[in-house]
């Protein structure tokens, strides 16, 4: 029975040993070539044979490729900013000497305009003597009435040292009492005007005909002494509130140029030099633009004592004393 058994085996103890052998040997050489294989395949993974791990380092790669693909990019992007940024900054700096470049120019056009309007005010400086019309800001008429008298020569001699012209406005039998002076104010240059015959107010101003009768009897004196027709009037005390509107009238049908006056030096009333500061006052706020500075004088002892005073300062300020002419156009009250 055991034999049975025993034969029923189909292999003996030793032949299971080799089979077992063998199948070891047979995994061992199996598993050798896997890995000759894997080693031999190895190189070809760089062509993706070996998906996996392949795959991988190329996900890896590509990922820093497109990182540096990307981080050229972002330097690209960042350098695409900068140059769209120095083109920005240079079509700023473009606009800007652009800008700088139409200032300039239009600073030069407007230099030219200031030039030629400086041309144009030199222009119109030249064409002054000849317009009436136009004004003159540092140019002063002084103005003396009353006279002429004993401080007319001294008055003459001040006005030559500043090389300054005056108007003299004289009472008719003043002229026929110092002659001389009259002429030489026509040789010296001034102007020669009327002032009447009475200074009386209530004798001038009875109508209009005695105001018009004293200028005319005034008018005709200054021409028999000096020879010149004069036409420049003012009245005594000033046209208000005396010269009623016929009386304008009935002077300016005679020809007469009335002039009052816009600065005031109230020399009658002082009796030292304080009228010297009045009108330079009055002068550094002049208000009339559109009028000729015309400065009213006394020819008196005290306006003849601080004469020099008022012409030194005006002098200094660069103002000219002209005289006044029949051509311009007079100042009223
Ligand atoms: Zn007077």
């Amino acid at each position: 029975m055991e034999r049975q058994k025993k034969t029923r085996s189909w292999m003996k103890p030793y032949e299971i040993v080799g089979v077992l052998g063998l199948l070891f040997l047979l995994t061992l050489f199996s598993t050798m070539m896997v890995i000759e294989q894997g080693e031999a395949k190895a190189p070809k993974n760089t062509h993706g044979e070996k998906p996996s791990t392949m795959n991988t380092e190329t996900v890896k790669e590509n990922v820093k490729h497109e990182e540096s693909e990307s981080s050229i990019s972002g330097e690209n992007e960042k350098q695409k900013e900068e140059i769209t940024k120095k083109e920005e900054k240079n079509s700023v700096d473009t606009k800007h000497n652009q800008s700088v470049q139409k200032l300039t120019e239009q600073e030069d056009n407007e230099e030219t305009v200031e030039t030629n309007e400086e041309e144009i005010v030199q222009v119109e400086k030249d064409e002054e003597l000849d317009d009436p019309g136009i004004i003159d800001d540092k140019t002063v008429y002084i103005t003396f009435d009353d006279g002429p008298n004993e401080n007319t020569k001294s008055i003459l001699n001040l006005l030559n040292k500043y090389g300054a012209k005056a108007t003299f406005f004289m009472l008719e039998p003043n002229m026929r009492k110092f002659p001389e002076a009259v002429t030489a104010m026509v040789e010296n240059g001034h102007a020669v005007g009327l002032h009447g015959v009475s200074h009386n107010q209530d004798i001038i101003y009875e109508s209009s005909q005695s105001v018009v009768g004293e200028m005319t009897k005034a008018q005709t004196t200054l021409e028999k002494i000096t020879g010149i027709h004069s036409d420049l009037i003012r009245v005594p005390y000033g046209s208000v509130p005396h010269m009623k509107p016929s009386y304008f009238d009935a002077v300016d049908q005679k020809g007469f140029k009335l002039w009052d006056w816009n600065i005031d030096s109230e020399d009658w009333k002082f009796h030292s030099g304080e009228f010297v500061q009045k009108v330079m006052d009055q002068l550094k706020d002049f208000p009339y633009q559109n009028e000729p500075k015309v400065v009213l004088l006394h020819e008196k002892s005290t306006s003849l004592q601080y004469l020099d005073s008022l012409l030194q300062k005006l002098s200094d300020m660069g103002y000219q004393m002209q005289a006044l002419t029949e051509q311009m156009n007079t100042v009223t009250f």
